[in-house]
């Protein structure tokens, strides 16, 4: 498989304040990548950089081959095709779980989009395949606000994957689950990442053991090691940073 995307020398400040010092990285296709580390290590600031929320003092960010991401703005990279959730939720909670669905899949290629039109065809079948997949097909009608915290999360996967993106950055996917929902988070990522790469910051070392295909140490903005599950969780250096606390 080739790499969707290569970190190049990503250096992103704060007032002179290195949260991003000098990262060189890539990402695999059809890979569920995990960024772990301590907090403050530069995780968040890391999927903030590549969705253009924040922009890097040096380095670049190469999608796809040829697309360098430090070019575009946050809503012309969603248009790109890579799509961001945050930790907390974000559905419309007085709408149905279809409703939801309708209005990020007709949504797709404007951020900005003030008028809603009805889905298509094409896009009542997309919303059913996804509701499908992401297991709330029998809650279509139900109001978000009656979801479980764990279903909200899905649905919101699911608002993503309204817009055919190519690549998912999840922060912390799975705070707030129990075992149950975890595993059937893992679950969805993997039948995710058969289409659409996965790259998640998360402190769940059970999760990341799970499911990682491929772990990144960040520390003090750093990469402090790569490789296989195996390979960090067995690396000294991890342990006494990270995995030790
Ligand atoms: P992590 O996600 O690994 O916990 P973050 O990327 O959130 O780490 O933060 C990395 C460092 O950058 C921290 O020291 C944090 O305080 C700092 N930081 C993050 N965002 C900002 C910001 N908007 N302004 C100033 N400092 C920030």
């Amino acid at each position: 498989m080739e790499d969707i995307l290569h970190i190049q020398d990503l250096t992103v400040k704060f007032d002179g304040f290195k949260a991003v010092d000098h990262v060189n990285t890539a990402v695999r296709q059809g890979e569920i990548h995990f960024f772990i580390g301590p907090n403050g290590a530069g995780k968040t600031t890391l999927l903030d950089a590549i969705c253009g929320r924040v922009k890097p003092a040096v380095g670049h960010i190469i999608f796809n081959g040829s697309v360098d991401l430090t070019n575009y703005a946050e809503d012309q990279i969603v248009n790109i095709g890579i799509g961001r959730k945050f930790q907390v939720p974000s559905v419309f909670a007085g709408l149905t779980v279809y409703d939801n669905m309708e209005l990020a899949a007709v949504k797709k290629r404007s951020l900005t989009a003030s008028i809603f039109h009805k889905a298509t065809q094409e896009q009542v079948e997309l919303i059913d395949h996804i509701l499908h997949t992401i297991g709330l097909d029998e809650k279509r009608g139900q109001l978000s606000a009656a979801l479980s915290h764990g279903e909200k999360q899905w649905l919101e996967i699911g608002m993503l994957l309204a817009q055919q993106p190519r690549l998912m950055l999840l922060d912390e996917p799975v705070a707030g689950m129990g075992r149950r929902e975890t595993e059937k988070t893992g679950e969805l990522l993997k039948n995710i990442a058969v289409d659409c790469t996965v790259v998640v910051v998360e402190h769940d070392m059970q999760f990341v053991r799970d499911y990682a295909t491929k772990v990144t140490v960040l520390h003090e903005g750093a990469i402090l090691d790569e490789g296989s599950v195996y390979d960090v969780q067995n690396n000294p250096k991890v342990i006494d940073v990270y995995l030790g606390r």
